[in-house]
């Protein structure tokens, strides 16, 4: 693309927002689980590639296989694309999650629509990919997305949501809701099926219906349909779904309770213990064992992925054990994002931007955790942190200002964790006792479970997928 046609561009296409880049990732080709012929693209297949795209035809001599280059990563996307094998029956969903209306032949679909494909320099926080229909049939893609740290499930989800903007179907600025003020973050609903439904029916049929990949991958997507779901739409998408209380206990067991009956069910095994985050439905383990990396954590024994939990544990992970054990907790709000050492918060508050700020405690004041008496909401402005002597402190933006100041919430326990879940807010205290939170008093839950609660977060069964 020429110096003059830059500067004309319109970003149409905003997959990834920084906050909602947990669009995540999925699946790597080279998984140990899978054969090792997903490292190489056999010499047909490339030919039959580089027959709609002739930028390819120079490469199409021989096999290719994975050297992590930003052409492996296309041409692997291009490959999951082809080769993913789906049930024959894909039975829709009974609410807004799976019509069907995209199931069949992706990469037909996408070859219908794109012509070329141009790697670019630098792109805007947040931009993965994007196209510009006026111009034509050239579906641009930022670095960003060209690297390990995404999947080849993800670029395919991203391929075929900009394959559908050669539609038409534009963005808007999303009014309300998490992505709030972010433009191009928003279609207005999903029944106009533009590129946002795009992409929630390919990672709700990647999680319902694909064939040959891990569990891991399909909760990855399952998790994915569903934050796009919730955040990219003016009209919220239907989804059923049921809100649960996720227990992790001391002999690393997953379990969930349901709020009103108390009634706890055994999900699954935890690799390790550690903090756990939310991030959107997501769940991200930062393991006690700071020689460990922080990843996604899936609950019902499905395994793990190989991708990054986002750029802040990429980050993390990157630091030598010291550091990293300063490290107590981690907001991720779509609107601002928050890392809680023990003497300070670096903060992000500009979604559109990597700046990041950094406030510290006040003397004497060693930060703890992060609770939630209101529930976590990926829109809210604000989030509340305690200290290890069981103070609470407010932190947000102001605008784009970060600020941290004491809070005028007053709590009867030391609490490590609250949360509010299908309208009870729950609190794990310092001594790993789990309370029912209410304006003027707690109480404590006596649920027999085999060993001590160490860390709740909220989880939800959708319907449609479990
Ligand atoms: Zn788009």
């Amino acid at each position: 693309m020429n110096v003059l046609k830059k500067s004309l561009m319109v970003i149409i296409s905003m997959v990834a927002v920084s906050a909602t880049a947990q669009i995540g990732i999925g699946p790597q080709p080279t998984q140990p689980n899978q054969p090792a012929s997903n490292d190489c693209i056999a010499q047909k297949d490339l030919q039959d590639i580089a027959s709609h795209f002739s930028q390819f035809s120079n490469i199409a001599g021989k096999e290719f296989c994975n050297d992590n280059s930003q052409t492996w990563h296309l041409l692997s996307s291009m490959m999951f694309m082809k080769r993913t094998a789906f049930d024959s029956n894909m039975v829709k969903s009974k609410d807004d999650l799976f019509s069907g209306k995209f199931a069949s032949d992706w990469y037909g679909y996408f070859i219908g629509r794109i012509d070329d494909i141009s790697v670019v320099q630098s792109c805007p926080k947040g931009v993965i990919a994007y196209v510009q229909p006026m111009f034509g049939k050239t579906m641009s893609v930022c670095p960003a997305a060209l690297t390990d740290s995404f999947s080849s499930l993800d670029r395919a989800s991203v391929f075929m949501h900009e394959a559908r903007h050669i539609d038409g179907y534009p963005h808007v600025t999303c009014s309300k809701g998490p992505r709030a003020g972010i433009q191009g973050a928003c279609d207005t609903k999903i029944s106009d099926t533009g590129s946002y439904a795009v992409t929630v029916e390919t990672y709700a049929q990647l999680a319902k219906y694909a064939q040959g990949l891990s569990p891991a991958l399909k909760a990855y997507a399952k998790s994915s349909s569903v934050v796009y779901a919730d955040e990219a739409f003016e009209n919220p998408v239907k989804i059923n779904r049921t809100e649960q209380l996720m227990m992790l206990t001391a002999d690393l067991n997953f379990n969930v309770m349901n709020t009103a009956t108390l009634k706890v069910d055994k999900l699954g095994q935890a690799p390790t213990a550690g903090r756990i985050f939310k991030r959107a439905q997501h769940m991200v383990l930062i393991p006690t064992d700071r020689t460990q990396n922080a990843r996604y954590v899936f609950a019902r024994n499905e395994g793990e992925i190989k991708q990054s939990a986002g750029d802040m544990m990429t980050e993390y992970n990157a630091q030598p054990v010291a550091q990293k054990e300063n490290l107590m907790d981690v907001h991720n709000g779509a609107q601002f994002t928050a890392r809680i050492y023990k003497n300070s918060v670096k903060f992000t508050c500009d979604p559109k931007s990597p700046t990041t700020q950094d406030v510290n405690m006040p003397a004497g004041s060693i930060a703890a955790a992060l609770i939630y008496p209101n529930g976590y909401d990926r829109a809210a402005k604000v989030a509340h942190i305690t200290t290890e002597t069981g103070d609470v402190f407010e932190i947000g933006c102001q605008g784009t200002t970060a600020y941290l100041k004491p809070s005028t919430l007053r709590l009867d326990q030391k609490y490590s964790r609250m949360y509010k879940v299908a309208g009870v807010t729950f609190g794990l205290n310092q001594n790993g006792d789990l309370f029912n939170v209410e304006p003027n008093r707690s109480t404590v839950l006596n649920l027999n479970l085999p060993s001590k609660v160490i860390e709740i977060a909220p989880f939800q069964s959708y319907e449609f997928f479990d």
